[in-house]
């Protein structure tokens, strides 16, 4: 597809989204907040009030008809997001709150079994869902937490990684995309390289599955979490991947309803995969919501999103370095529809409320990614970030408005 096509398919899949169509202090709505949750199209929406509608029961334990068909849409769901990241097995996909659920599960089982002196490595440019886990095991366990930094671009530098492997690591976790700077981190190179010392690897894919295609098994990753919200589902769920062997030999995390196999005081026995991290009962709606936003993802194309997303970027970043004083934080090669920024002599938080009046929205702060902010010598920036549905129409929108930010602030 040239520009101008997907354009155009870009603009038809727009229309499937209910809330692009509102307005906000008087002026269309222009949503560069994707980073922070993207909107949901009808198709998700619909599957949840439908739920609701028709199928409401609690799943797996219920004889009845209406619980029959609620587990069943519940795990249909499962196998569709086995096919979005091409699990081997539906039983390598956990179903959880969302990313930092996912990660906190690992650094509480698999993380459990580590020793005092064991090393986990973690980027430099990390949400800080892949830092503070670590921390807590770290000042629980006495594990050491080893930070391999980025360059000047927001790159992650691959020689301080290798340097940081010992006979001690054992894991290494790291971000596919980081939400503070855009990066696409060379996330295949670093799981062949952690496997070289037999080292498993944890990717935190939030920011990457909204944008690329993620097939976990030519990632070759150990574990993979993810969070439906910012992939065109709800909010409240959200997937650990992790391969069937080593979630075999993980001790269980939460206790409860659904997890057991058989319940005593004297002994208990827990179910087998996935149902064995999975305690109580789940966010069901959201389960089938997320199943929905798999297919509909999967239908829109990945390729073609990845390519739209990417002319955004490119025209956005290209006007926004006219801007006198405009400083972008992280210009890596390979880079996601993120773009961070700092103006001199105006502050990050203002340019943000100056242009929400526009009908702008954008999220200013530090992006829950403080070290990397600082290692760039700020506290805060203001980010623009791109779904599948903007439009080339919405950067100018966006350009305009903090060019007119920049005169009232000046
Ligand atoms: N990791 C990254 C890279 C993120 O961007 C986010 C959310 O912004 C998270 C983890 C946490 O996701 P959630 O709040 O959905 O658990």
């Amino acid at each position: 597809m040239n520009e101008a096509e997907l354009a155009t398919y870009m603009l038809e899949l727009r229309q499937e989204f209910p809330i692009l169509k509102r307005t906000v202090h008087g002026k269309p709505l222009v949503y560069f907040d994707n980073g922070a949750t993207v909107q949901k199209p009808e198709a998700v929406i619909e599957s949840m009030n439908a739920y609701y509608r028709e199928l409401n029961s609690n799943i797996h334990r219920g004889v009845h008809f209406l619980s029959g068909e609620a587990t069943d849409a519940y795990e249909q769901a499962r196998e569709k997001v086995r096919q979005f990241i091409n699990a081997r097995s539906s039983k390598e996909v956990i179903f959880v709150r969302g990313t930092t659920e996912g990660i906190n599960l690992v650094a509480n089982t698999f993380g459990r079994q580590l020793a005092a002196g064991d090393e986990v490595i973690v980027s430099m440019m990390e949400h800080h869902a892949n830092i503070v886990p670590w921390q807590i095991l770290r000042d629980q366990l006495g594990i050491v937490l080893k930070v391999a930094p980025v360059d000047e671009d927001g790159e992650l530098d691959m020689a301080a990684l290798n340097a940081m492997i010992s006979a001690k690591t054992k894991l290494i976790s790291v971000t596919h995309v980081s939400n503070a700077l855009g990066t696409i981190n060379p996330v295949k190179q670093i799981v062949d390289l952690a496997h070289l010392h037999e080292i498993p690897v944890l990717l935190d894919g939030a920011q990457a599955v909204p944008h690329l295609k993620v097939d976990v098994q030519e990632l070759d990753c150990d574990f993979y979490a993810f969070s439906a919200h910012k992939m065109y589902g709800p909010t409240g769920i959200g997937v650990l991947y992790g391969k069937e062997a080593l979630l075999e030999s993980m001790p269980v995390w939460q206790g409860g309803g659904d997890m057991i196999d058989h319940v005593s005081f004297e002994k208990t026995t827990y179910a087998g995969l996935p149902h064995k991290f999975e305690a109580g009962t789940p966010a069901i709606a959201e389960g089938i919501g997320l199943g929905v936003a798999c297919d509909w993802l999967m239908q829109a194309d990945l390729a073609k999103v990845a390519a739209w997303e990417e002319i955004l970027l490119n025209y956005a970043t290209e006007q926004m370095q006219q801007i006198p004083g405009m400083r972008i934080l992280g210009t890596a090669k390979h880079k996601a529809g993120v773009i961070s920024f700092v103006i001199d002599g105006v502050h990050a938080q203002d340019i943000g409320v100056l242009i929400d009046q526009l009908g702008v929205a954008i999220r200013t702060g530090h992006h829950c990614a403080m070290p990397v902010l600082h290692h760039f010598g700020v506290d805060a920036t203001a980010r623009a970030s791109f779904a599948l549905y903007n439009t080339k129409e919405e950067v100018d929108i966006f350009i305009a408005a903090l060019n007119r930010a920049c005169d009232m602030l000046r």
